[in-house]
């Protein structure tokens, strides 16, 4: 059966990307579902596959839709931190949050906002609890792209074992500049794509049709686009960087995505709210409080988000208001 929600072509250059990419086959019939967006993605895997009481182990900071979908379906959030500094992944703290209720966990790497992207040895520790404990795997890769200085993004569904368990989504939004179009997709053995077909039936059926063929296009026609995307991200990272260490915020170099974190506590703040509640009239930026994406608030009260997906004179001019004034509390 095809998926009606879907362009065929669309599906088809989807699976291509797949098969170019990372030498994943797809049948674009069975094992490719168009979205709205990785947003839509998210909501029908979860939707689809989670049962009321069933527990989903998720890496916190998370993306902010993964919570509110996960109450939707009535299910319990089981996080595992990233840490600052150096925001790795702790096996043991993911072994810890698998109890006798967990049903999937939700991976997302390279990973928003932290910019960490999962090694091999991080992905496979993930493949080892995955397969122990019969789980599986909603990966969210929509950053796939998005990596800087030879890290190599590697999708779980590639690593032994974990194609039968793992639903991988991604999305035109990141990888081609096209936030606004909402074109994304669910990806994996078939028994994982129809169901989340089943919940998009009565979310959206089908969106963005005339859309799609231009997706199409973009991933066929213009497969180096999101690689030249990456270099000229990398270097407004750079440039965001050194502008924020600059003004007295060091930030960790992100691996991946669109965001650099900085640890507000050397000017003297202890909540990253506070702080960015203060900046936009102190100096005219705006930044976001990443305890919003903790329920480990402690974890992130500290830490504050900077976006560099901006053109490289703003980003410039934000950083010289940041030097010009004092971010001390
Ligand atoms: C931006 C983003 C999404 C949403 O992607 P859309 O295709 O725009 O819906 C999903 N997950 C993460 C981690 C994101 O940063």
């Amino acid at each position: 059966m095809r998926p009606a929600s879907a362009s065929p072509r669309c599906a088809r250059a989807i699976a291509r990307h797949q098969r170019r990419h990372y030498g994943i086959e797809l049948d674009p019939d069975r094992e490719v579902v168009v979205t709205t967006g990785a947003t839509e993605g998210i909501a029908a895997a979860l939707l689809g596959l989670i049962d009321p009481g069933d527990e989903v182990v998720v890496l916190e900071p998370y993306y902010d839709s993964y919570l509110a979908m996960i109450e939707m379906c009535g299910a319990v959030r089981r996080p595992v931190t990233l840490r600052a500094p150096s925001f790795r992944l702790d096996v043991e703290a993911l072994h810890g949050a698998i109890g006798p209720r967990a049903r999937a966990i939700l991976l997302n790497s390279p990973h928003n906002p932290t910019g960490t992207v999962l090694t091999i040895e991080e992905l496979q520790a993930v493949a080892v609890l995955a397969i122990e404990h019969d789980l599986i795997v909603i990966t969210d890769e929509v950053y796939e792209h998005l990596v800087f200085d030879g890290h190599q993004h590697i999708p779980l569904a590639t690593l032994p074992g974990m194609w039968e368990r793992t639903l991988t989504l991604s999305s035109a939004g990141k990888s081609y500049s096209f936030t606004g179009w909402k074109v994304g997709w669910a990806t994996g053995p078939s028994a994982l794509v129809s169901a989340v077909l089943a919940a998009k039936q009565w979310l959206t059926f089908t969106s963005g049709s005339p859309l799609q063929p231009a997706v199409a296009h973009a991933l066929d026609e213009e497969p180096g686009f999101p690689a030249e995307l990456a270099r000229s991200l990398q270097s407004r990272r750079d440039l965001l960087v050194a502008g924020l260490s600059a003004a007295g915020l060091d930030a960790r170099v992100p691996e991946g995505t669109y965001f650099a974190t900085t640890d507000i506590s050397h000017p003297g703040w202890s909540d990253g709210r506070e702080f960015c509640l203060a900046l936009p009239e102190r100096a005219g930026v705006v930044a976001i409080p990443n305890r919003a994406f903790y329920d480990d608030r402690d974890a992130g009260r500290h830490l504050v988000r900077w976006a560099f997906c901006k053109e490289p004179d703003l980003i410039s001019a934000g950083v010289a208001l940041l030097a010009s004034v004092d971010l001390s509390r």
